[in-house]
């Protein structure tokens, strides 16, 4: 069985799994971190979630109390995404999307580019 190798980018973590193919793992040559700086082009986390912001599973509008955090989403309240103030930014419940969407104009959806 094949071990698993360290990341040749920072030699500390385990390299991520590339895939697996009939029981075997395959990984990559860099671990998860080392392989998301390497893709900078391509940032898969939003603006606030790089800031260290966690979205909360409780609407700031409405209180409404969420079981998934994809009923939510983060909301910059002055517009500007890359505002990653703390300040700046609020957990909306999908509902109060649209609410927000009419009466804040210039809050602005923080993480339309993160697939889940
Ligand atoms: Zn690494
Ligand atoms: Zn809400």
């Amino acid at each position: 069985m094949k071990l698993r190798p360290i990341c040749k980018g920072c030699n500390k973590n385990h390299a991520a799994i590339n895939y697996v193919k009939e029981g075997v793992r395959h990984y990559r040559s860099l671990c998860d971190p080392c392989g998301r700086k390497k893709n900078k082009l391509k940032p898969r986390l939003a603006n606030w979630e790089n800031a260290g912001y966690k979205k909360k599973n409780v609407c700031d509008y409405c209180g409404f109390k969420g079981i998934y955090p994809t009923q939510f989403t983060v909301f910059h309240i002055d517009g500007d995404l890359k505002n990653v103030n703390m300040v700046n930014l609020r957990t909306i419940c999908l509902n109060c999307v649209e609410v927000v969407k009419r009466k804040e104009v210039t809050w602005k959806r923080g993480d339309l580019q993160v697939d889940y």
